[in-house]
């Protein structure tokens, strides 16, 4: 799950990591009003769950109470595209007005979860601002890293040949150190899959601050977090993804036209292969679950249908936990709910697997069964051509 800027300070700011004052805005009526406090010294920030603002207009510096209230009700309501929101952009409904840092240079510092290693690692580097993909690529003997071993966290002085590393002023060094040691608490803390301060700044009268913060964390710890859970924005989200979360529906767009409802994530997957073997393209991975009920299924369904590039639909179910006759039901309410248009191929196994097909086939609907995944896929694949 992804937050904005000013909820990561936030979060972060509890946990001692240094960032500017600020306060998120709705209106450029109380964008001003926190300006008032920085004697309008502020910057005034786009809240959009995608970075490279700054390059994209939705980062403005300004002097005045007035330039700020300006600013904010430009931004307010306009599409900001950058390189991360793709072409459709994202439309600004929040500010972030935050007290004008006077910087000397900017860092970048990232904590990620490091599969190669299965840990956690800090990474730092002093060309902060810019794409740290571009350092990376480019230079990426300027990036700079630290394996944390999990039983002892991360130890002071990593943290401080971390800082050395990336040329923090030497008076600095330890508030940097600080600084990083306490992102760390709050990245293991919080359950954070990512945590990014591009850029970690050094102000001229001596800060070490996070100038601006991501925060992602992992959906599947999120039940012990309810703060977290809290900060989310469906605003930000795609619109299908939000409805299959509802449902505790596993979904992911795909780019093909075959729509697949399938129990289990293995077997998604097998069922993916499978089509792209017999020269079809998959729409969606999608995993009902194990236990899944009529009404989930039925959402699933409706969720599939909902994608215009969806062709037919491929329903592969093994009945173990969830009965054949469950999903039978399912699929035969929801395509007479949604009005079925297009092929439905439906290949059961397991409990119950004569019932569900009796009920598939006394349903009326033009469901083509299958006995096999191959004969299913194969099926589709003819069916979508
Ligand atoms: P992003 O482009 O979405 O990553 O937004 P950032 O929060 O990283 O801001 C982009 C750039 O704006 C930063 O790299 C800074 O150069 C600049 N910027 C942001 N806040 C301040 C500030 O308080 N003072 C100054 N001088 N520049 C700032
Ligand atoms: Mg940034």
């Amino acid at each position: 799950m992804n937050i904005h800027e000013y909820q990561a300070k936030a979060v972060l700011r509890a946990y001692g990591v240094a960032v500017p004052e600020g306060e998120v805005a709705f209106s450029a009526q109380e964008a001003s009003v926190v300006a008032e406090r920085f004697g309008g010294k502020a910057v005034v920030k786009a809240q959009i769950h995608a970075g490279g603002r700054g390059k994209a207009g939705g980062v403005k510096l300004a002097k005045s109470v007035e330039e700020v209230k300006a600013y904010a009700a430009e931004m307010l309501g306009m599409t900001l595209v950058t390189h991360q929101t793709g072409p459709e952009g994202k439309v600004v409904k929040r500010l972030l007005i935050e007290a004008l840092s006077d910087i000397q240079k900017e860092y970048y510092i990232g904590v990620v979860v490091d599969r190669q290693t299965g840990s956690v690692v800090l990474m730092a580097s002093e060309e902060g601002g810019m794409e740290i993909e571009e350092v990376a690529a480019h230079s990426p003997e300027k990036i700079f890293r630290e394996v944390v071993d999990p039983a002892v966290g991360l130890r002071p002085f990593q943290a401080r040949r971390l800082a050395y590393a990336i040329r923090i002023p030497a008076p600095l060094i330890n508030k940097a150190a600080g600084f990083m040691m306490s992102l760390y608490r709050a990245f293991v803390d919080k359950d954070c899959s990512i945590a990014e301060i591009n850029p970690l700044v050094v102000t001229r009268d001596g800060q070490v601050v996070a100038l601006d913060a991501k925060l992602n964390f992992d959906s599947n710890a999120l039940y012990r977090h309810p703060d977290i859970v809290a900060l989310r924005d469906v605003d930000e989200e795609e619109p299908i993804e939000i409805e299959a979360s509802k449902f505790d529906l596993t979904y992911i767009k795909l780019n093909g036209n075959i729509g697949c409802m399938v129990n289990g994530a293995g077997l998604a997957m097998a069922t993916m292969d499978t089509i792209m073997h017999f020269g079809g393209e998959p729409a969606n991975f999608l995993d009902v679950g194990g236990g899944a009920s009529e009404e989930k299924v039925t959402a699933a369904f409706t969720i599939i249908l909902s994608d215009p590039a969806v062709r037919g639909i491929l329903v592969n179910i093994f009945g173990g936990i969830m009965k054949c006759d469950v999903i039978a039901n399912g699929v035969v309410a929801a395509a007479r709910q949604v009005g079925l248009d297009r092929p439905l191929v439906v290949r059961l196994e397991g409990t119950n697997v004569d019932l569900g097909k009796d009920i598939l086939g006394k349903s009326g609907l033009p469901i083509v069964a299958a006995d096999s995944l191959a004969e299913a896929a194969k099926k589709m694949v003819e069916l979508v051509k």
